[in-house]
């Protein structure tokens, strides 16, 4: 099939593979004893290098499909293609070495290293020892765990959310053009949550698989999907299209029941501080000469600065008043910084870190953790006011678009009529 890219997928300026496109077609399964089908006759593209979300409520069959792409689950009937291949027949071993695969509680084995588990795939596919081991390395960087702290680490030694990123690690290993994630960031706290769907993103820009994402929870779909497909019950795709089309207009009622109250909050969602001005701050750097930073903090060009650490990272703020009560040193001057968001978080994760700030602003990081800017709430709320503007004007166009087609079935209908009594007459 043309435009659907290779099931090896084709590489980024990196040479790692970007995604493949994946064909279901007519996709149904019945499970042994059941009355009717769990997946009914699902048809659905999706693009090379697109992240879709498959959302709807619990048991409408979304797992089931999503198995049914790396075939963990055998479909009763239909058809998938994975790039230029049909996929339905192959061998599903082989299926999944191009098919990674990320889980709710990371599916880590317990007994053996993160290093272990991590080489897994690659291993299996006859890498040399070598190549393995600096992809392990490579890997660990990449979801953002030090190397060499974590290399030899047992999961249980591990966070819930680094266990996540672990498994995310592993499931990109053999460098998969195709990476399906069945609620894979379920079962850790929100703020690990919003943490790891931020680096899930960053990863995407530098990566360009094809994701298959399976949630229940529509913000994080908001957050996450190119495209979202809502599913109803059997997996009948209620609507598949952009987040921004299924706030501005659901299908019907069962996708705004979905969507729920308050969708101009939820497009605070769909914006990335990396979309807002982020501004630069003054600052200074913890081994900096006290003489140095009560200059800057004198010449009247600032009366604040935020202060980094020896890796650049956002430490204190620094106030004029502050260092009046320093006496020499830094150690219990200025308030600690509490908070900083990356410039993939949404301007919702931004506005609640600057609503709980004092003066009202947080530190953009990098991907190490390192200082970029800052925002504050004048540019969040300035945003925020347009964000609700442009969605005002969309539903008064597509109000007016409305209208506009009545009046012309209106008229059409009419004519229709004056014609017939034209040639009755
Ligand atoms: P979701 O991921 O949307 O919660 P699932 O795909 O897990 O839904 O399940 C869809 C339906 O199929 C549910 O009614 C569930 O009970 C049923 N089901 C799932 N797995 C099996 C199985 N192995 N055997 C029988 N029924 C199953």
């Amino acid at each position: 099939m043309a435009g659907i890219g290779a099931l090896s997928g084709t590489r980024t300026a990196s040479g790692a593979v970007s995604g493949a496109g994946i064909r279901l077609e007519n996709l149904t399964k019945r499970y042994a004893g059941s009355p009717g089908p769990a997946v009914d006759n699902v048809t659905m593209d999706i693009r090379p290098g697109e992240v879709v979300v498959l959302v709807g409520p619990s048991g409408c069959g979304k797992s089931t499909l999503l198995k049914m792409i790396n075939r963990l689950i055998e479909p009763t009937s239909g058809r998938i293609q994975i790039g230029e291949e049909d996929v339905t027949g192959i061998d599903p071993v082989k299926l999944r070495r191009k098919v990674g695969y990320s889980i709710q509680t990371s599916g880590l084995f317990p007994h053996m290293t993160v290093a272990q588990n991590i080489a897994l795939v690659p291993k299996m596919i006859g890498w040399s020892k070598g190549r393995v081991s600096s992809r392990v390395e490579e890997m660990l960087d990449l979801v953002g765990l030090d190397p060499g702290e974590f290399h030899g680490r047992y999961p249980r030694q591990l966070s819930g959310g680094q266990q996540q990123r672990v498994g995310v690690a592993r499931a990109l290993a053999a460098d998969p053009p195709v990476l399906l994630m069945d609620e894979p960031f379920g079962a850790v706290d929100p703020i690990t949550r919003d943490h790891l769907q931020d680096e899930l993103i960053r990863l995407q820009h530098e990566l360009h698989k094809t994701i298959v994402f399976v949630t229940h929870d529509f913000d994080e779909a908001i957050k996450l999907g190119d495209r979202i497909a809502v599913l109803r019950e059997r997996s009948l795709i209620a609507q598949f299209d952009t987040p921004e089309a299924i706030l501005t207009n659901p299908a019907d009622d069962f996708v705004s029941g979905f969507v729920g109250a308050g969708a101009a909050l939820k497009r605070l969602n769909l914006t990335r501080v990396r979309d807002v001005g982020i501004v630069d701050f003054p600052t200074a750097a913890v081994d900096d000469p006290l003489q140095e930073i009560f200059d800057l903090l004198r010449s009247g060009t600032t009366n604040e600065v935020l202060l980094l650490d020896r890796h650049r990272r956002p430490y204190k703020w620094l106030r004029r008043g502050d260092l009046t009560l320093a006496k020499g040193t830094l150690a219990r001057a200025g308030t600690l910084v509490h908070d900083t968001v990356t410039r993939d978080a949404t301007l919702r994760d931004a506005l609640e870190a600057v609503l709980t700030d004092n003066a009202g602003r947080v530190a953009v990081t990098g991907r190490r953790g390192e200082y970029i800017g800052v925002v504050d709430m004048e540019t969040l709320m300035n945003n925020v006011h347009e964000l609700l503007e442009e969605d005002r004007l969309e539903a008064m166009q597509h109000r007016h678009e409305l209208a506009e087609a009545r009046a012309r079935r209106t008229r059409q209908a009419q004519e229709g009529l004056g014609g017939a009594g034209g040639s009755l007459a």
